[in-house]
């Protein structure tokens, strides 16, 4: 099953973000950084956007040392179709 981030789109997360509760699963995006439960109070959607534009701005830079993106990995390809690069 695929995983997406609300945020940037990364659709390699390893839990939903939120479960069928609403309680958020405390991973943080390797592609963004988003830390879901901790970033956000899962109330306020606009935190997404809010963030996604912040990691515009810089670049849509890879965020994780550890978890590396797939050879090819083009953040413009992963924000289409909920943002612009
Ligand atoms: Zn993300």
């Amino acid at each position: 099953m695929v995983h997406k981030c609300l945020v940037c789109n990364y659709d390699g997360l390893h839990d939903e973000p939120y479960d069928a509760k609403g309680v958020a699963s405390d991973e943080i995006c390797p592609c963004c950084g988003f830390h879901y439960g901790y970033d956000d109070d899962g109330m306020d959607k606009s935190i997404y956007i809010i963030w996604r534009l912040k990691w515009i701005e810089k670049g849509c830079t890879w965020f994780s040392k550890s978890r590396l993106h797939v050879v090819g990995w083009n953040a413009k390809e992963q924000l289409k179709g909920i943002g612009d690069c």
